[in-house]
């Protein structure tokens, strides 16, 4: 049996407007009573990467959220909601991004993901080991609100990647450094979705973000809503839409293998609108192969020759400190110069694991991967 995605056009952030493509959306994907039953308690984990307004693209859009939210509401489900961000509380994501307002509207409780609890997940192939928010753990099922953005390690963040929220904090960081590798680490992330097993995918790509995403980037309208319960066809038709191939996403080639879904199109239906008649040829995404990084000594010194690295631009740089404080490496990769937080900070490239943690969450878009010259000059041949 095939996979459906439901592609369904959204031309704004209206509220009436999403209301009725997310109706539609829903309708086409099985309608939203076969999701959830009356009393049980849903959890919808948006995307909240940071706390940032949402003309700026970074997190899940409030009016999809109010949209999801009332459908499944009004089936008698306990609705909730939340995300554990890349830096700050929940609560200050959330009120920032504009959905703590929506959900105190519609008395929708924000879930707990400042803590959590260890899980064993015996069939994971990379990570068997979470620990996972009690705002995931202690409800009867998941939606997931991905929202569609480049992202400089896994190439593009959807479907998959949106269940990273679902570890509390900075035990986030630890991933990175326990998995530089960026296959490596988006099979920890296909573990985890398997674990968490959302029962829907929504995406959000009304107005997606390109370029230096997922923060950093720019605001680009994609005019479009997805839905899915296969998180693979998902993100490789949304991969399609940014007409990037979906097997330079690792989290797509991975979840294929995990049997978590399907990135093949003669094994996904469309339902509803049209493909093609959303596809965004020049959508500012890198689309070439993700390079491995492993660690050794001879492979850290060819990291530095051919992985791309962060480097900061000066002039946008407001000395903020969030890149040094998002470090996850033990001593710091990026850090102040000699301890002067009047100055830009400094990289030190030997230490650096190349997890672009800094560059996700630079709140100025202050820092950009600069492809190594012999990688640019092997391109053109
Ligand atoms: S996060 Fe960005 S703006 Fe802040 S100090 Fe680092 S480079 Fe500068
Ligand atoms: S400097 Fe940036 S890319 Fe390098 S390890 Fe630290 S956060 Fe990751």
């Amino acid at each position: 049996m095939k996979s459906k995605v439901a592609i369904v056009q959204c031309n704004s952030y209206e509220t009436n407007e999403v209301s009725q493509a997310v109706s539609r959306g829903l309708e086409l994907i099985g309608g939203a009573g076969n999701f959830v039953k009356a009393g049980e308690k849903i959890v919808l984990k948006v995307n909240l990467l940071v706390g940032e307004v949402p003309e700026k693209c970074v997190n899940t859009h409030p009016e999809v959220f109010r949209a999801v939210a009332k459908e499944f509401a009004s089936f008698g489900a306990i609705m909730s909601y939340g995300d554990s961000p890349g830096f700050g509380t929940p609560l200050a994501a959330a009120r920032k991004s504009g959905i703590a307002d929506v959900a105190e509207e519609l008395k929708i409780e924000l879930a707990d993901f400042k803590d959590g609890r260890e899980v064993f997940y015996e069939e994971g192939v990379q990570n068997k080991k979470f620990f996972i928010a009690n705002g995931i753990l202690d409800t009867d099922g998941v939606i997931s609100l991905p929202k569609l953005k480049t992202h400089a390690l896994e190439r593009f963040t959807g479907s998959i990647k949106n269940q990273f929220g679902c570890v509390v904090g900075m035990r986030k960081g630890e991933f990175h450094v326990k998995l530089p590798d960026p296959t490596d680490f988006a099979s920890m992330l296909v573990d985890l979705n398997n674990y968490v097993k959302p029962r829907l995918y929504i995406m959000d790509g009304i107005v997606a973000m390109e370029g230096n995403g997922p923060r950093g980037g720019t605001a680009r309208a994609m005019n479009v809503l997805l839905f899915s319960t296969d998180p693979v066809a998902l993100d490789a038709t949304a991969s399609r839409l940014i007409n990037l191939n979906p097997i330079f996403v690792p989290t797509t080639l991975k979840g294929a293998e995990s049997g978590a879904g399907t990135f093949l199109e003669e094994e996904i239906e469309i339902a509803g609108d049209t493909l093609k008649d959303f596809i965004c040829k020049d959508f500012n995404v890198e689309r070439s192969p993700v390079k491995a990084v492993k660690k050794s000594r001879v492979i850290s010194f060819l990291n530095n020759h051919l992985v791309a690295k962060p480097v900061i631009i000066p002039e946008k740089c407001t000395q903020c400190g969030t890149c040094v404080q998002s470090c996850p490496v033990e001593g710091k990769a990026i850090n102040w110069q000699e301890g002067d937080h009047t100055k830009v900070p400094v990289y030190d490239y030997s230490k650096c694991i190349r997890c672009y943690c800094c560059q996700e969450m630079c709140p100025e878009g202050a820092i950009i991967l600069k492809i190594p010259t012999i990688v640019k000059v092997g391109k053109r041949f």
